[in-house]
Order: C-alpha cells, then sequence, then structure tokens
C-alpha cells in the first residue's frame, strides 16, 4: 500500500505510523524527522531548514520533494510507504503524483486525521520523543515509566524546539493555508478517508485499520 497522514501539528500521525508500518511492512517516511536528523548532523539541508522549521513555516517544497524523491525509490519501500508529513502543499502533491506516475504507481489512500485546533496545545507542549526510535510520549496521556527516558532503551527523550504554544499557532497556520488544500486535490480524487483524531490512540487505530481493510 501506498498511503498519505495529513493532518495538523499534534493530531496523532507520528502516534499511529508505527501501528500501520508493522500491519502493512511498509517503510515510514517523515519529512519531519528526516529534516531534523539533517540539521542535527548539520548537513547543507540541514543548515539550510533549521531557521524556517524553529519559526514553524514550512521549508521549501524542492528541500523536501527531492529527498522524498530520493527515499521512494529505495528498494526497502518498493512495497509501498507510509508518507507522514508530506505533501505539505498542492505544488509537492503535483510533483509526487509525477513521480508516482514514472514508476507506473499510485497513491492508494489519504488518511485524513480531522482534529479541532483547540486539542493541540496541549498535545504539543505534552509532548516528549525519543529520537532513534520516533517513539513518542506524553506527559499526561501516555506517560514513559521513568519520567524523561524512553521505555525500550532507557535512553533520555526530548522536547522538539518548535514544540511551544508560540511556534504551534505558526504551525497552525501554515496547516490550514497551504496544507488543507492538499486535503481537497486529493478528495476530488475520491480517496481520502476521515479520521476521528481527537479520540484516544486505541479507537483511531480501529479507525485506521477500517480505513485500510
Ligand atoms: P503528530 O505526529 O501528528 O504531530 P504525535 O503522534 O506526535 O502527532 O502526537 C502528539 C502528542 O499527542 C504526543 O505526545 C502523543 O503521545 C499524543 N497523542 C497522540 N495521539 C493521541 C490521542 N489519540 N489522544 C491523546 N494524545 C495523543
Ligand atoms: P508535526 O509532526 O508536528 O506535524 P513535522 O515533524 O512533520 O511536524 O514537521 C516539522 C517541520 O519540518 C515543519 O514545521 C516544517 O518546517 C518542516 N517540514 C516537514 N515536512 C515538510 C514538508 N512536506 N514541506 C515543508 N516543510 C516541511
Ligand atoms: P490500557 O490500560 O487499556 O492498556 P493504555 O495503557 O494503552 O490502555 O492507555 C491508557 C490511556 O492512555 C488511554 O486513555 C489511552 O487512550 C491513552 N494513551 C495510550 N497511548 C497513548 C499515546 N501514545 N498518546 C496519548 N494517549 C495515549
Amino acid at each position: 500500500k501506498r498511503l498519505i497522514l495529513i493532518g495538523p501539528p499534534g493530531s496523532g500521525k507520528g502516534t499511529q505510523s508505527p501501528l500501520i508500518k508493522d500491519e502493512y511492512c511498509l517503510c515510514h517516511l517523515a519529512t519531519g524527522d528526516m529534516l531534523r536528523a539533517a540539521v542535527a548532523a548539520k548537513t547543507p539541508l540541514g543548515i539550510k531548514a533549521k531557521e524556517t522549521m524553529e519559526k514553524g513555516e514550512l521549508v521549501s517544497d524542492d528541500l523536501v520533494v527531492g529527498i522524498i524523491d530520493e527515499a521512494i525509490k529505495k528498494p526497502s519501500c518498493q512495497k509501498g510507504f507510509i508518507l507522514d508529513g508530506f505533501p505539505r502543499t498542492v505544488a509537492q502533491a503535483e510533483k509526487l503524483d509525477e513521480m508516482l506516475g514514472k514508476q507506473g504507481t499510485k497513491i492508494d489512500k489519504v488518511l485524513n486525521f480531522a482534529i479541532d485546533d483547540a486539542i493541540l496545545e496541549e498535545r504539543i507542549t505534552g509532548r516528549w520523543i525519543h529520537p532513534p526510535s520516533g517513539r513518542t510520549y506524553h506527559t499526561k496521556f501516555a506517560p514513559p515509566k521513568t519520567p524523561g527516558l524512553d521505555d525500550v532503551t532507557g535512553e533520555p527523550l526530548i522536547q522538539r524546539k518548535d514544540d511551544t504554544a508560540e511556534v504551534l499557532k505558526s504551525r497552525l497556520e501554515a496547516f490550514h493555508r497551504q496544507t488543507a488544500p492538499v486535503i481537497d486535490y486529493y478528495s476530488k480524487k475520491g480517496n481520502v478517508a476521515q479520521l476521528h483524531a481527537e479520540k484516544p490512540p486505541k479507537e483511531v487505530t480501529a479507525e485506521v485499520q477500517k480505513a485500510l481493510a
């Protein structure tokens, strides 16, 4: 399967991804994770993206399209993939269709993590992450066994620099202005499934499974 997860920051895309990935053996391509790795490694791409990401704005289409183009050509992604956080603009969606067209493939399903903005501040400001694995915790909704440490490895958890109430405002603005039109773009093709992303994680997982059955 070739899937796209769309939703505002904190809607639960990263939380649901591992479950979908394991069930269908897909590769998980999260442009935000890839960009943060590039920033940490101070690669030319990371140096270009850092400031824009800290402001909560979208990096240029060319930067992320390049990353995805490379990733979806990998042998490990031929059976299918989950795009998490991409495409974020209609221009990115058009480029993606073009890349897939060249492979003779297409997107099977777009999962829309629909949720009210009001819930997201609490989710984002309480988020803690274990970057090597991508495991996500929440101080209130999904606390680690030991505060600040990953349950599996015992390694330290981090908070993202852009996970503040202030930067969230810019990220939500970018979402509504630039990413919401991507949902309309795929709705016209008729392959969008609506999820109730405000529900507890297990209920969202059940909706995902129903949408992909
Ligand atoms: P996204 O990848 O869409 O930005 P995450 O999956 O990282 O969102 O979730 C953001 C935060 O909210 C995390 O701390 C996560 O543990 C928590 N969370 C995820 N899904 C739910 C849910 N259904 N209900 C409550 N909290 C959730
Ligand atoms: P979240 O999980 O909170 O939805 P991401 O981790 O997907 O956020 O993205 C973090 C930041 O990385 C974004 O605010 C943006 O600056 C950049 N980014 C990620 N994916 C894209 C994309 N497809 N297009 C442009 N910028 C992106
Ligand atoms: P159970 O005790 O039934 O096994 P869990 O321990 O998985 O359930 O979850 C306990 C509570 O925490 C539930 O309300 C669930 O919705 C919430 N929860 C579980 N995982 C997450 C997560 N990743 N993000 C946010 N909330 C979560």
